[in-house]
């Protein structure tokens, strides 16, 4: 837990930990107010397609583990499906379909089609401990560490064969030996690791700060548990850091777009407004601590290459999250695939010329929506992170 508390500057960004720390609780106050309102809390997602990589997907019957949709009708008018579907037509060209689904070149993910999936009122569904665990969740992270295996292999391609059960190694970064130094790995490589380190090192955060005590039945924070699971592996703390950093850079870039988007959901200009003003506040967050150099990246003589093969195993990891066998981690896993791959693609693929907030087709809904969610669960576990070094101490002073 001493390793807990970095300091200096984020590994492959110009930002330091100090300067994260120092805005975050003002971050989290502006978000967690953000994701109540009705644009941001209302997502439409289709939670039941079929793992394309494996048959038997194990379901957690845990009660823990299941969610309730919202019905429609609870949805302002605008962002229902069958609006977006009408809206729709200008670029379905560039989509490569599938069933449910599609991605276009441009994208790290894939996306829903918008015409079946429920909505679900995301404010109502905590990420917390769901008793979701083992072999199913040890072959779901260790397909996702595997898509790590850049050009190496095509067997995980979407279109290849299902990968073999293999045994799960003790430690993934270990497995991949990219642990601390660079181990002679390109940047877009460590950056990827990163990327996925760190989001699994946020979920399990969560399921730390809120784990349900089996003997008294109550809720509350676990601080072995993080110990155990993140504060143990310095690095894995650091990556949430990095992950921060990351989305903040992409909301500061795509700042003027998102200040001009059309958030008027119930159809009062109030609501509108007040999205917008505490947007405002949160881009001005980000345009401060969103410093990462997005453009050191994909630069060499592979670039185009490298790039295609990062963005193909990315979305490779958005589908993985179809074989998660509970309802509210698949919920989750889904919004922070898609909110990651969105920032992936505002700094890697959307030009300065893209970025003209006149362009109205960018993002979809659910992209934004997304984005902000994602960056507010980032901004959480670091404010759990807060909570525990506090347990910590006071457990250290009672010694
Ligand atoms: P796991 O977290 O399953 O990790 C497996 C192995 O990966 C570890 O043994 C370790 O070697 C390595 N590892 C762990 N963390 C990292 C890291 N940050 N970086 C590198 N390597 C690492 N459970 C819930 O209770 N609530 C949820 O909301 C939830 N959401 C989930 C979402 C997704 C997408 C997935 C795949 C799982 C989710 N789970 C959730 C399950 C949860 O993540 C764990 O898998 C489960 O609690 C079992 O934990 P574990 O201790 O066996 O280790």
């Amino acid at each position: 837990c001493k390793n807990s508390i970095p300091t200096g500057p984020i590994d492959t960004t110009t930002c330091d930990y100090e300067t994260v720390e120092s805005v975050n609780d003002k971050l989290f106050a502006n978000l967690h107010e953000l994701v109540q309102m009705p644009f941001f809390k209302y997502f439409q997602v289709d939670l039941y397609r079929e793992c394309p990589f494996w048959s038997d997907d194990g379901s957690c019957s845990d009660p823990g583990c299941a969610i309730t949709s919202v019905d429609e009708s609870e949805i302002p008018e605008k962002w229902r499906a069958k609006a977006l579907s009408r809206l729709g037509g200008s670029n379905i060209d560039d989509r490569h379909q599938l069933p449910g689904c599609y991605y276009r070149d441009s994208d790290f993910c894939f996306l829903d089609d918008n015409t079946e999936g429920d909505y679900y009122d995301l404010s109502l569904i905590p990420e917390r401990y769901t008793g979701y665990a083992g072999p199913d969740t040890a072959r779901i992270w260790r397909s996702i560490y595997e898509e790590n295996c850049f050009g190496l292999s095509e067997l995980n391609l979407l279109t290849g064969p299902n990968p073999a059960p293999v045994s799960l190694p003790d430690s993934m970064s270990e497995a991949f030996r990219l642990d601390g130094g660079d181990g002679g790995q390109c940047l877009e490589k460590r950056v990827y690791y990163k990327v996925i380190s760190g989001l699994h090192a946020s979920i399990s955060t969560h399921i730390c700060a809120e784990y349900l005590n089996q003997s008294t039945g109550e809720w509350g924070p676990n601080l072995q548990c993080f110990i155990n699971r993140v504060a143990s592996h310095p690095e894995r703390l650091q990556y949430i850091y990095f992950n921060t950093v990351l989305l903040l850079r992409a909301v500061a870039r795509i700042g003027p777009y998102l200040q001009s988007f059309d958030y008027c959901s119930t159809g009062t200009h109030e609501d509108d407004a007040d999205t917008r003003a505490k947007l405002a506040d949160v881009i001005s967050i980000a345009q401060n601590a969103g410093r990462f150099d997005e453009t050191v990246l994909f630069r060499g003589e592979n670039a185009n290459v490298l790039k295609e093969e990062f963005k193909i195993h990315f979305r490779n990891v958005t589908r993985i999250m179809d074989c998660v066998g509970c309802d509210k981690c698949r919920l989750w896993g889904k919004i922070q695939t898609t909110g990651v791959a969105t920032a992936l693609k505002i700094l890697f693929e959307l030009d300065e010329k893209a970025l003209d907030p006149a362009n109205h087709n960018l993002l979809q809904r659910s992209e934004v929506v997304a984005l902000i969610n994602t960056l507010h669960r980032f901004s959480e576990s670091l404010e759990a992170v807060e909570n525990f070094r506090e347990m910590w101490k006071a457990t250290s002073t009672d010694d």
